[in-house]
């Protein structure tokens, strides 16, 4: 059984042109708060404006003894999604989860006290403190990795709180579960469930309806793991309605994540059964197209190309 969510739209801030924040940042994207339940908000991007935009979805959770955050954007959006919080909450924001290190779901994690408790996967916390930082192709506005962040006198706010596959943050209510199921967008990527609203935050595991982007480069990534991954979740998780993706401007449903993980398992099997039949990795890619059952999810060429080669390559 599924439960219909109502969403709320309660702010879409303007675009303000300057920023004093960040200065390496040229425009300020506006937030978009959308209710996902009583204490659950999540702080989106604009869907009028294209790309990155504020950067990774935050999941905003209201308890009573404070405010938790799952991922804080791109630097420099701190005192946006403080503002957010404000506008829905006095208590203050003392727990940041981030679903894993890349500079648009951690960026701004320097920006917020540093009393507040870090909490991450124990191989991301090892990525943020790394002091190997390499600076993602194609990546603006900083590190993959985001390490670069954590240096110097900001070393305080690397994650102190860390797990390897499961463990849970306060109880009744407010009980938040965190699992870590296997490499796929990077080695360290947590599920976060919001037991009572029976919702997940799925991080970059599941970003979009769409091929992910497996960094297999820089914190270790696996396509041949990922749909293993997924399907672990699907397997193990109950009792959760609404995803929380990594960038979708709409929260999706558990039935989104099901067949997101039949539709990248698809590609999988597709990519070893070319591999195992002597094709190339171009053959098997032009051969390539998204199954009709999954025809809402996208397969930019891109990202068929970076998968099928990965699976070739075993990584
Ligand atoms: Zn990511």
């Amino acid at each position: 059984m599924r439960r219909t969510t109502c969403l709320a739209m309660l702010t879409l801030a303007g675009v303000t042109a300057v920023v004093a924040a960040n200065e390496a940042r040229q425009e300020r994207f506006g937030i978009r708060t959308l209710e996902i339940a009583d204490n659950l908000y999540v702080l989106t991007s604009d869907p009028a404006e294209q790309g990155m935009r504020t950067g990774g979805n935050t999941a905003v959770f209201v308890t009573a003894s404070g405010v938790t955050l799952v991922d804080t954007k791109i630097r420099g959006y701190g005192e946006d999604i403080l503002a957010e919080v404000a506008r829905i909450t006095d208590n203050p924001v003392t727990t940041i989860i981030n679903t894993h290190t890349h500079w648009d779901h951690s960026g701004a994690n320097t920006e917020f006290s540093d009393t507040v408790d870090f909490v991450v996967h124990e191989n991301t916390a090892g990525h943020m403190a790394s002091t190997d930082c390499d600076d993602g192709a194609g990546y603006q506005g900083g590190s993959i990795k985001n390490c670069e962040a954590f240096t110097g006198d900001d070393a305080r706010f690397l994650p102190r709180i860390t797990f390897a596959t499961r463990t849970s943050l306060f109880s009744g209510a407010d009980q938040i579960d965190l699992y870590y199921f296997g490499r796929g967008h990077t080695d360290g990527d947590t599920w976060v469930v919001f037991r009572e609203a029976r919702a997940m935050h799925t991080g970059d595991m599941m970003a979009r309806k769409g091929l992910p982007f497996i960094d297999a480069d820089n914190t270790n990534g696996s396509a041949t793991e990922f749909g293993q991954t997924l399907q672990n979740a699907v397997d193990a998780i109950e009792d959760v309605d609404t995803i929380i993706p990594g960038h979708n401007d709409d929260p999706l449903t558990w039935d989104d994540l099901v067949d997101y993980a039949a539709f990248y398992d698809d590609l999988l099997t597709r990519a070893q059964a070319g591999a195992a039949a002597g094709q190339s990795v171009e053959e098997t890619v032009a051969a390539y197209s998204v199954p009709e059952e999954y025809s809402d999810f996208q397969a930019p060429a891109g990202r068929v190309e970076q998968i099928v080669g990965l699976i070739y390559e075993g990584r």
